[in-house]
């Protein structure tokens, strides 16, 4: 409530004040934001025993109306005149600065850097070349194949997003996608990629291509924002794509955060019957509870345990794990980024259902794909 928020505003306040000396300046400039000027310091190094008695002053826990709260602090720092003189300038350095203390896991204390600023200002260059990508035609998809291991036939492709900008070359999607994520941008380009999906699929058939699942990776916010639905409908709908023909990739974030928004997009997918398929597995919660309550058809093990595999014993351990499990719950399981016979064999050994990694192709544009694709050799390529 608001009331109890003042009071926490408040009594945070006093305790910026405690650690700060006569002449110092703490202000609140809106929100839960803070500025604390310190014009006297012996050493830009003082700045950080400060920042680091603040954050000893909120290890203890503040008492609101009965209730016992604990906040934490991130904090950014910048020096004058080091990084800038000009106050704006100063307000935006520790600002950026902050935001990256709070990306770093929050509760902590980051001082402002070139390279920050640097990184800053390339994401704000990036952000506005996205925001043109789609009508600039930037995008293309790439597809790798998916294959089934017990009998070497191709089952499957995944679009990966490509994005190549005049200025920027090509941009891989571990730095674009979060940005999107960010700017609000993720649901046109999903929008974008479910209708280019669907367009390749028609194409492909038209070119009496063997039939094929195309999985497409859907981020969380996308999966939120609600017109997903909506969007597959539609463009699955024009191009007459079969709903078992399209496999949506989630993460496991998505499922343990549990907005009544999420919910009803399961819902709704789980009225069509599209298959979900749980990406990255390992890599975040892992946990087996919620897997139950979800319409959950596979788990895609993380690229980084497949790479363990063979020299790592706790990889194979957890990969084998993984497997069992998941056939225990009926689902089906998919090794990500195989690269090796070696560690072809270990999931094949170990009854993995299906594999994808450099060692059949890495992702190929459409054109290439589709040759790969007529004149598969995947159980060749598997026994020679
Ligand atoms: P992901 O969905 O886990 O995709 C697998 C990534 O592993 C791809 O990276 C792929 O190129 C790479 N990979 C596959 N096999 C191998 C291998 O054998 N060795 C190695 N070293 N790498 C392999 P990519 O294309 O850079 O995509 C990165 C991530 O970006 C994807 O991870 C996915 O999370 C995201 N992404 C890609 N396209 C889209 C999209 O259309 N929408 C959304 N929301 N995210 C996307
Ligand atoms: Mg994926
Ligand atoms: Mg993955």
């Amino acid at each position: 409530g608001h009331l109890a928020g003042d009071q926490l505003l408040k009594e945070a306040g006093l305790r910026f004040r405690a650690c700060v000396s006569e002449g110092d300046t703490v202000a609140r400039m809106g929100g839960d934001e803070f500025t604390i000027i310190l014009p006297d310091l012996p050493t830009p190094n003082s700045a950080e025993f400060v920042a680091e008695k603040i954050h000893n002053g909120f290890v203890q826990p503040f008492f609101i109306e009965g209730q016992e709260l604990f906040i934490t602090a991130s904090i950014g720092v910048t020096i004058y005149p080091m990084d800038a003189e000009a106050p704006h300038a100063l307000m935006q350095n520790a600002d950026s600065a902050m935001c990256q203390a709070k990306a770093l896991g929050k509760n902590r204390t980051q001082f402002f850097t070139r390279e920050l600023n640097e990184y800053a200002l390339a994401r704000v260059k990036i952000e506005n070349h996205l925001r043109r990508a789609i009508e600039r035609n930037e995008f293309t998809l790439n597809y790798q194949p998916i294959v089934e291991l017990k009998s070497g036939r191709l089952v499957g492709a995944e679009a990966l997003l490509r994005w190549q900008n005049d200025e920027l070359g090509h941009v891989p999607p571990s730095r674009f996608i979060p940005l999107a994520e960010d700017a609000g941008l993720i649901s046109s380009i999903g929008e974008w990629v479910l209708e280019d999906v669907c367009r390749q699929h028609a194409e492909w058939r038209g070119k009496s291509g063997p039939p094929i699942r195309i999985s497409v990776n859907v981020s969380s916010r996308q999966f939120r924002e609600g017109a997903l639905v909506d969007t597959l409908k539609r463009s699955a709908g024009e191009q007459c794509v079969p709903w078992d023909d399209l496999e949506l990739e989630i993460t496991e974030g998505l499922l343990m955060d549990d907005l009544p928004e999420s919910k009803a997009t399961f819902r709704e997918l789980s009225v069509m019957g599209i298959r979900i398929s749980l990406d990255d597995f390992g890599t975040g919660y892992s946990s087996l509870n919620y897997l139950k309550r979800f319409p959950v058809r596979s788990l895609k093990i993380d690229r980084s345990f497949i790479q363990g595999v063979i020299d790592i014993p706790d990889d194979a351990v957890l990969v084998q794990a993984i497997i069992n499990m998941a056939h225990s719950m009926n689902l089906e399981v998919v090794a990500e980024g195989v690269e090796t016979r070696e560690q072809l064999d270990f999931v094949r050994r170990n009854g993995c259902d299906l594999v994808q990694g450099y060692f059949f192709s890495k992702p190929l544009p459409p054109d290439q794909f589709f040759e790969l694709m007529t004149d598969w050799r995947g159980a060749e390529m598997m026994s020679a």
